[in-house]
C-alpha cells in the first residue's frame, strides 16, 4: 500500500481537498486503484451534529456515515464508494482509546497521546486504506490521506505526530507528502515568505515535503518557483503551481502539466497499469 499525504500550511480552506482529489484522479488514470481518507481534527465524532452554517453541508455516505464534504469530492473525482471510517476525527480516535482503556486493554499502562492516540491513528489508517472502494472488491494500491486543518494547530498536533511516525512504520518508499501552501500577492508581488515559514514549521515537526503545492491567485512566476525551491530546500520540479481556476475540475490538468504522476511514480516506485502521455 502506498500513501500520499496532503497537508496544508498558512491558512485553512487553501484547496487541500481539491488537490488531494485531483492527485487521486491522476493516479487512477494510470490504472491504479485509489482510496481516500479525510482526517478532521475536531472533537465531534462526525459532522452530523455540526451546523451547516459553520461547517458547510454534511455529506451522507452509502453506509449512512455523516461526514465532511471532501468525502463527496473524493467519491465524485475517483468514482468510488467510501465508508464512514474513511473520515477520521479526533472524537472517533479518542472514544476508541477511552473505550479500550475502560476494558483494560492497555494492561495498566498510563494512556497517553503518544503513543496510544498516535498508534490508534496509524492503525486506523492502515486498516481503512485496505478496504475495497469499488465493485471489483480489490484492495486499493494507493490511499490519499488529507490532513484537515493547518499544520502547527494544536488540534492537528497528534495527527501530525502520527504521520511523522507513520513514515517509518510504512517505509520511505510508501509514503509521500504534498504540502499545500499559500503564495499571496501583495502590491502586485508574489510573496514566498508564508510558504518558507510553513515549510520550516513542517520540517520542525519531522515531516519533509516531497511536493510543495503553492496556491496563488495568479499563475506562479518562474522566479517565484525558483525562490520557493531555494528557500524550502526542494528541487524546482517539487514545486507545484496551483493558481485560481474557474472550475476546480481544471486542477488535475494543472497538476498533470507539471508532471505530478511522473514524480509520484518515481518517488513511490508505483507500477502503473497504463502509461499516461507525460511518462512516455
Ligand atoms: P481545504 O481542503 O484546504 O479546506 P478545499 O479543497 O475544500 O480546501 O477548497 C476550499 C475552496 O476553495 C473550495 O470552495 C474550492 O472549490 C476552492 N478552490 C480550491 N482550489 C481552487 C483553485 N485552484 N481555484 C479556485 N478555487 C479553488
Amino acid at each position: 500500500m502506498k500513501y500520499v499525504i496532503v497537508s496544508g500550511g498558512v491558512i485553512s480552506g487553501i484547496g487541500k481537498g481539491v488537490i488531494a482529489s485531483s492527485t487521486g484522479l491522476l493516479l487512477k488514470t494510470t490504472g491504479l486503484k485509489v482510496s481516500a481518507i479525510k482526517v478532521d481534527p475536531y472533537m465531534n465524532i462526525d459532522a452530523g451534529t455540526m451546523s451547516p452554517l459553520e461547517h458547510g453541508e454534511v455529506f451522507v455516505l452509502n453506509d449512512g456515515g455523516e461526514v465532511d464534504l471532501d468525502l463527496g469530492n473524493y467519491e465524485r473525482y475517483l468514482n468510488i464508494t467510501l465508508t464512514r471510517d474513511n473520515n477520521i476525527t479526533t472524537g472517533k480516535i479518542y472514544i476508541q482509546v477511552i473505550e479500550k482503556e475502560r476494558k483494560g486493554a492497555y494492561l495498566g499502562k498510563t494512556v497517553m497521546v503518544v503513543p496510544h492516540i498516535t498508534n490508534e491513528i496509524q492503525d486506523w489508517l492502515e486498516r481503512v486504506a485496505k478496504i475495497p472502494v469499488d465493485d471489483t472488491g480489490e484492495v486499493p494500491d494507493v490511499c490519499i490521506i488529507e490532513l484537515g486543518g493547518t499544520v502547527g494547530d494544536i488540534e492537528a498536533a497528534p495527527f501530525v505526530e502520527a504521520m511523522r511516525q507513520f513514515q517509518f512504520r510504512v517505509g520511505h518508499e510508501n509514503f509521500a507528502l504534498i504540502h499545500v501552501s499559500l503564495v499571496p500577492i501583495v502590491g502586485g508581488e508574489q510573496k514566498t515568505k508564508p510558504t518558507q515559514v510553513a515549510i520550516r514549521d513542517l520540517r520542525g515537526l519531522g515531516l519533509t515535503p516531497d511536493l510543495i503545492a503553492c496556491r496563488c491567485p495568479k499563475p506562479l512566476e518562474k522566479s517565484v518557483i525558483d525562490k520557493v525551491s531555494m528557500f524550502c530546500h526542494v528541487g524546482p520540479e517539487q514545486v507545484l503551481a496551483v493558481h485560481d481556476v474557474s472550475s476546480t475540475y481544471h486542477v488535475p490538468l494543472l497538476l498533470e502539466q507539471q508532471n505530478l504522476v511522473r514524480f509520484l511514480t518515481k518517488r513511490l516506485n508505483l507500477q502503473p497499469n497504463s502509461i499516461p502521455d507525460s511518462l512516455k
